[in-house]
């Protein structure tokens, strides 16, 4: 049964500005969803941790984007819920995916929590946008077995416009990632108008198809199934009229990232 609840008991939360994350022993953790197949290999647990500094104007999530709008818990309450579900992850060659939000936000809390899997021999993964990646030193990339690496435009401008944030860290990240042959799933959210442009879409694929390491690029279409989380928010939505992707546009994007020599799905 796929479910989406929330972590564990609240406990009294520091100030943002005073959370101490070195130690990792505890953090804001959003909710997570159980029998996710999309989220890597097997079946996966999927802890959704809050804060995030992009803000992309498709965001699904606007309601991770603080980490006030998580729960603080304990790396304990995470640890024990998350051992609960092992023996089942194990049995489906699974494993525990972190996503957001934004998970390298709390590096340290994130790194415990992926280490913890490791000794319970999940297989682990990030969803990242790879803003942040110049935080990920080598302890932390050392418990983690793949990183779903969101590409969210190729053009610079198209991905300020997109996330109000520079693409420099991402790609940064992303050869950083290369270079030492880390498992890659690159997500690239196909929004009509706004990231559909054929020399943006060119600009990913042509920095991705050289690398080894990258194993699916993964299309993702833009759909609203979010907007009602920026109405019950008052956010100005900029997307309200956005459509979905074509068939045809789908079909060309995913074709794009091929003929540039990409495994693209
Ligand atoms: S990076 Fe993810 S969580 Fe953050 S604003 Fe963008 S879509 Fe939302």
């Amino acid at each position: 049964m796929k479910c989406s609840e929330a972590v564990g008991y609240p406990l009294p939360p520091p100030d943002e500005g005073a959370l101490d994350d070195r130690e990792g022993l505890f953090g804001f953790a959003h909710s997570y969803e159980t029998s996710s197949r999309y989220d890597g290999p097997g079946v996966r647990i999927v802890l959704f941790l809050s804060g995030c500094l992009l803000r992309c104007t498709y965001c699904h999530n606007p309601d991770t984007w603080h980490l006030k709008d998580g729960t603080y818990v304990s790396i304990e309450q995470v640890t024990n819920r998350l051992a609960d579900f092992a023996p089942a992850l194990r049995s489906m060659g699974g494993g525990l995916t972190i996503s957001g939000g934004e998970p390298m936000v709390q590096l340290a809390f994130t790194r415990r929590i992926l280490s913890a899997a490791k000794d319970m021999g999940l297989h682990t993964a990030i969803e990242t946008s790879g803003f942040l990646g110049d935080r990920a030193d080598e302890k932390f990339l050392s418990v983690l077995d793949l990183v779903l690496l969101d590409i969210k435009s190729g053009d610079p401008e198209t991905y300020r416009k997109a996330t109000s944030r520079d693409l420099a860290p991402t790609l940064r990240f992303a050869e950083r990632l290369a270079a030492m042959g880390k498992p890659v799933w690159v997500r690239f959210t196909l929004v009509p108008g706004l990231t559909d442009d054929p020399a943006n879409v060119e600009e990913i694929a042509k920095f991705v198809a050289p690398m080894k390491n990258v194993e699916w690029v993964e299309i993702q279409p833009f759909h609203q199934l979010g907007a009602f989380k920026w109405k019950a928010m008052g956010l100005d939505y900029k997307e309200a009229n956005t459509p979905s992707p074509t068939t045809e546009l789908h079909k060309r994007v995913i074709e794009q990232f091929r003929a540039a020599g990409c495994r693209a799905r």
